[in-house]
């Protein structure tokens, strides 16, 4: 397992990122501004990739290029209907190559062209309602019969996000019995590997207008956060907005949107969806 250290290589990745590292995830992970009713599981802590010393990071770098590359990436999602915003951005994503998933309350024909463009459709209920007060038949409906008419469709839906992140811990269960990935919603930065992913629960980090008033700071977290993910070279980075309007609290800047998408294009790192990282999925029935 032992890698040699190729210092040619290793140049790549400048001094100051390895040995900033440890102390960056760790900092990411601990962060503290949780909004209320914020849920955030299988966290970076239980995947233990904050317990990595630098000098097994250069391991895993050698590694990654040694195997397929840099398999780093982002996991980008949108929530909610703001079809109009988004197919607007889709010759966006075209010119940087990026495949993002729309999570929907509906509207079969957006979610097949995304799909056709190459692009992955989740699921984020009907009514965009607190899941935790409704009763059990109102719950079954928002979360699972509501789909049916995207299912039969064609739409896979494999995966599901909570409105507002809101969610009591029975639920990620029954939701996995139908859906392969189960996504909460908050401020904390989270890495995932692969395999983390598919194990089925995840929180992704909001980079709405609202959660990062100001520019610079935006593009700083954003450059820190893809250089983490690259470093290490194996891990990925949920990322969630919602519009892409300049104007919008929770949405993206288009200006933003690209900043993202160039500099994740320009770093080889990957765009992922959660359907390609939910590899069983097809193997299991879509259909409540
Ligand atoms: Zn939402």
């Amino acid at each position: 397992m032992a890698v040699k250290v190729n210092m040619k290589k290793t140049s790549v990745f400048p001094a100051w990122i390895l040995s900033g590292l440890t102390l960056f995830v760790l900092a990411v992970s601990s962060c503290a501004t949780i909004p209320p009713g914020d849920r955030e599981r299988g966290t970076v802590e239980e995947q233990a990739p904050a317990e990595i010393p630098a000098e097994d990071i250069v391991e895993d770098i050698l590694e990654a290029e040694a195997e397929d590359g840099i398999t780093a990436g982002i996991l980008l999602g949108f929530d909610d209907n703001y079809y109009a915003g988004w197919e607007a951005a889709f010759p966006l994503f075209d010119r940087y190559g990026a495949k993002v998933t729309f999570f929907v309350q509906g509207n079969p024909a957006f979610c097949l062209n995304a799909l056709a463009r190459g692009h992955d459709i989740g699921y984020h209920t009907e009514n965009h309602v607190d899941l935790r007060n409704l009763d059990r038949a109102a719950w079954t409906y928002e979360t699972l019969d509501s789909a049916r008419a995207l299912r039969e469709n064609g739409i896979p839906l494999a995966a599901f996000a909570y409105p507002f992140g809101f969610s009591d811990p029975w639920m990620d269960e029954e939701l996995l019995k139908n859906y392969a990935i189960i996504r909460g919603f908050g401020t904390t930065p989270r890495f995932y590997t692969k395999e983390a992913i598919a194990s089925g629960l995840i929180a992704s980090k909001s980079i709405d207008n609202t959660v990062i008033p100001d520019d610079t700071a935006f593009y700083q977290m954003i450059g820190d956060l893809l250089q983490t993910a690259k470093a290490v070279g194996d891990l990925i980075i949920p990322l969630t907005t919602h519009n892409i309007d300049d104007g919008a609290q929770w949405g993206i800047k288009t200006a933003r949107l690209e900043f993202l998408l160039q500099t994740a294009s320009e770093m080889g790192l990957r765009f992922y969806t959660y359907r390609e990282l939910a590899p069983e999925w097809e193997s299991v029935s879509p259909s409540p």
